[in-house]
């Protein structure tokens, strides 16, 4: 049902985890898919070679440390480039590290802030001119549960996703009627991200305190990702959609 034939996404972060779903799932729609990656570079070589075989869509592959404006800005210049449009944004490069605020580690709260905001505000500043252009012209950010409602020992993430999400709510109305921005806030998810927390029966433990009981795939964040980019949500602007199994409920 959803079609993206010929629209162009640029996904960050998408070398693994929910942003390797995120590419395969709009290439099935139609979509060219642009894999951005920081340090993945033959892992975002594997899946551009999977996309080009989904279809043959102008598929790209792009390497960028998104906290650097001027990698930000040749990132830009590849897609202007290769393509001359972008119909999609999704913003999904992030890290998620420990840091009780009882022992704030400064160095680790900027690399934080870094790569879950200033990334993210660089590079929907650079894309919006090309998005106004669009007539599908959309944004989705991947924020968290914890940017509703905490997260004890990691209040850094928390913030850079609260700040995530009052970015979405903000530049909804700000780039309306142009561009549609939302969000999908996964709780836990099966990706590289999560290997420590769910090593020793730490898996399990996490999945009982979830409403569903189990943890998710990025799959399964990738199907609401591509329906909040998808024409079954040309009406909504400015959603922060829970896509964690009832946890944000929790906690
Ligand atoms: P992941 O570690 O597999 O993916 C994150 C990607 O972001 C990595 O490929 C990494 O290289 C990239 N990245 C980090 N900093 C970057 C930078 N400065 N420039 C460019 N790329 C950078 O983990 P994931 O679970 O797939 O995470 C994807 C998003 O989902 C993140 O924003 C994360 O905060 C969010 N999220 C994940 C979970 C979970 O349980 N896995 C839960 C809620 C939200």
């Amino acid at each position: 049902m959803i079609d993206l034939s010929g629209q162009r996404v640029l996904v960050t972060g998408a070398s693994s985890g929910i942003g390797a779903a995120t590419s395969r799932l709009f290439a099935r729609a139609g979509a060219a898919v642009l894999v951005c990656y920081r340090n993945g570079r033959a892992r975002a070589e594997a899946l551009l070679d999977e996309l080009r075989q989904i279809s043959a869509q102008p598929h790209q592959a792009f390497g960028a440390d998104l906290a650097s404006s001027s990698e930000v800005d040749e990132l830009f210049r590849h897609v202007e480039r290769h393509w001359g449009r972008l119909d999609c944004l999704v913003n999904n490069a992030g890290i998620w590290r420990p840091n009780p605020i009882d022992q704030l580690d400064e160095a680790e709260l900027v690399a934080l802030l870094d790569a879950n905001v200033r990334a993210c505000f660089l590079t929907v500043a650079r894309a919006v001119a090309l998005l106004r252009e669009s007539p599908h012209g959309n944004i989705v950010n991947i924020t968290s549960t914890a940017g509703q409602r905490g997260e004890a020992g990691y209040s850094p993430y928390a913030a850079s996703k609260g700040a995530m999400i009052a970015a979405t709510k903000s530049w909804s109305t700000e780039l309306a009627p142009k561009v549609r921005v939302n969000s999908v806030a996964p709780g836990w998810v099966e990706t590289p991200m999560n290997v420590q927390p769910f090593a020793g029966g730490g898996r399990d433990r996490i999945a009982a305190e979830i409403p569903l009981g189990r943890i998710a795939t990025a799959d399964e964040i990738a199907g609401p990702i591509l329906f909040l980019a998808s024409p079954l949500a040309s009406d909504i602007t400015g959603e922060i959609l829970n896509v964690n199994g009832g946890s944000v409920l929790c906690g």
